[in-house]
């Protein structure tokens, strides 16, 4: 049984059938990085941004949608699949490489969406309108907050505001773009209650999906050094289970829950040792739900039955993603 509502059931839903996922890297930088806000990045990012560096490697977009949709056709029998820009910021710099950039997505064959990691400080008018009059059905905003508190976001090295994340969520929604915002539990400074009222920061913006990391420190970042000069404490897997948990309750249902957990590539973690294994961390989650008897957004409406249509075989109410 579903207590919360997963990317997959949505998918499922959507697009009549399972949909994978594939990550492209089209060559963008971010402006954490080359100089413009800082060369530090964020504390707790590592040199790749998070990308696969399959494009350095020589293949252009064509020949890496290739290798992933041939790989994962031949294991899963996949048939439908988002374009993931996900390494660094993917609207940062001239709007002309975003174009280019969609020109080469949009004809990719068994194309049923796109998503598009960024930060919200290189979204501007423009953009958002050269993204909202593409012709395809499914985007998505992989935009980062991380915390709702600016005295973290400027010890993390975030280089821009929470409101600045606001005001770019609303512009994207006012143009039917679906915004889905990243926040981490654990990060230094901050406290259970800090992350839930992150939770409840994102909660009250119109965003559609949520993507919630546990913090792991990768070598060679600036949060290792950090971690190392003045150590900080990460939460136990335990901890984090407790804090989903808060976070799926205090979220409107109908918010779709991309992620719960993350984990490193391999040879990647210092710490915290668990955050090795994201398995055990979903699935206590999920027994952690069933055992409370608790959903996503129970908190808010505590007196309303779960909804049914977690199931992804259960319609939606009327009107919602119409
Ligand atoms: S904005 Fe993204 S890519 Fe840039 S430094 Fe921060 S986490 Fe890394």
């Amino acid at each position: 049984m579903n207590r919360f509502h997963g990317l997959s059931a949505y998918l499922k839903r959507r697009f009549g059938g399972r949909v994978h996922k594939i990550p492209l890297d089209a060559g963008f930088t971010c402006p954490n990085r080359d100089g413009s806000l800082s060369t530090r990045g964020c504390a707790f990012c590592d040199a790749k941004g998070a990308g696969t560096g399959l494009l350095a490697g020589g293949a252009d977009l064509a020949a890496q949608w290739e290798k992933w949709r041939t790989q994962l056709g031949d294991k899963y029998g996949a048939q439908l699949f988002l374009a993931y820009l996900q390494s660094y910021s993917n609207t940062y710099g001239p709007i002309e490489h975003l174009r280019a950039t969609l020109e080469r997505i949009t004809p990719l064959p068994q194309l049923a969406g796109i998503c598009i990691g960024t930060r919200p400080d290189c979204l501007d008018d423009a953009k958002l309108d050269l993204l909202a009059d593409q012709p395809i059905q499914e985007i998505w905003l992989d935009l980062g907050l991380q915390s709702a508190r600016n005295d973290t976001l400027a010890r993390i090295n975030r280089g821009h505001t929470a409101e600045t994340f606001a005001a770019a969520t609303r512009a994207a929604a006012e143009r039917g773009l679906k915004v889905c915002a990243h926040l981490i539990m654990g990060l230094p400074g901050e406290d259970e209650e800090d992350f839930l009222a992150s939770v409840d920061y994102v909660n009250a913006l119109p965003i559609h999906g949520i993507k919630l990391h546990n913090l792991f420190i990768c070598p060679g970042t600036p949060l290792e050094d950090m971690w190392r000069t003045s150590p900080f404490p990460l939460p136990s897997r335990g901890e984090y289970i407790e804090a989903v948990v808060f976070a799926l309750e205090h979220l409107r249902p109908e918010i779709v829950v991309h992620r719960i957990v993350s984990d490193p590539e391999s040879g990647q973690l210092v710490a915290p040792e668990w955050a090795a294994m994201k398995r055990p961390t979903m699935n206590g989650v999920t027994t952690a739900l069933a055992r409370l008897d608790t959903w996503q957004g129970r908190a808010l409406a505590p007196d309303r039955p779960m909804p049914e249509w977690f199931e992804h075989d259960v319609p939606y109410p009327q009107g919602l993603f119409a």
